[in-house]
């Protein structure tokens, strides 16, 4: 048995719906769908119970985000209209909104954790649109899974990566990350720590060291007193200018070298 935690509820497809096994193939891609009707997950699994419907999926999200399962991962389900894809790959089945083809964004989160769920524990590695995540259409003369949800997979991969931790390691420097990061592109906490995989540690440090408080400018008054004595600003109006807000100090300092008999360079000091 075998599926996804993020399922709320189980509801089995028909046996006469799905073939058991995966007929020696592996699993290698994921496939999306789209209900072409506006379903909660439990709605569409109810369909994959009514017998001599030829049809199912692995998991269905409805227009409330709500995730079902009807077909163990380990069993094939019949959804992709082609029994080499259907071998090698767990399908979901996507709610429509509004009868539009459009996907709101509760059901476009929804599938973008199950799909990274399914790729993480199936080690699908770094997902690719049109190689390991796969369309209906791809595979037969359909509309499935309409223009909106097509157009999103390269959304929709790109943000699996990232939950996933994949994808960034060869393409981005730190720098580049640690900007990203701090331009709030990965989120925060957890959130920021999954995203960035095993980049995490060197890059979480970059953004520190970008937004560390630039350490308070010591001013060297012993040697701003060895500069005033030896003329280096001038006197009057010209040295204070010149030592801004640091003047009064340098000056009572170098009052007091005079006062105790400083005689040469050397012997300057702060008082
Ligand atoms: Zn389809």
């Amino acid at each position: 048995m075998s599926k996804s935690s993020l399922v709320q509820l189980v509801v089995p497809a028909d046996e006469g719906n799905y073939t058991k096994g995966r007929s020696g193939r592996n699993i290698e891609a994921i496939t999306i769908h789209h209900m072409a009707g506006r379903l909660t997950s439990e709605q569409c699994g109810r369909i994959f119970q009514t017998k001599g419907r030829y049809g199912s999926s692995h998991y269905g999200v409805g227009y409330d985000g709500s995730i079902a399962n009807y077909v163990d991962e380990e069993d094939t389900a019949w959804t992709n209209s082609n029994w080499d894809s259907n071998c090698k790959s767990i399908t979901i089945e996507t709610s429509d909104n509004d009868n539009s083809w459009y996907i709101n964004d509760t059901t476009l989160n929804a599938l973008i954790k199950l799909v990274a769920d399914i790729a993480k524990r199936r080690e699908l590695g770094t997902l690719v649109p049109g190689k390991n995540l796969t369309w209906h259409s791809m595979f037969a003369d359909t509309t499935c899974p309409g223009d909106y949800l097509r157009n999103k997979m390269q959304y929709i991969a790109d943000e699996v990566n990232k939950i996933n931790g994949l994808g960034l390691t060869e393409e981005k420097t730190t720098e580049e990350l640690a900007r990203e990061v701090i331009e709030g592109k990965y989120g925060n906490g957890e959130d920021r720590k999954s995203a960035l995989g095993d980049r995490y540690a060197e890059v979480q440090a970059r953004v520190n060291e970008i937004l560390a408080p630039a350490p308070e400018q010591s001013v060297d008054i012993l040697d701003l007193v060895r500069k005033t004595i030896r003329g280096d600003f001038g006197n009057g109006e010209d040295r204070r200018n010149s030592l801004g807000s640091n003047y009064e100090e340098v000056q009572r300092q170098v009052n007091l070298n005079f006062q105790n008999g400083t005689i040469n360079w050397g012997n300057v000091r702060l008082y």
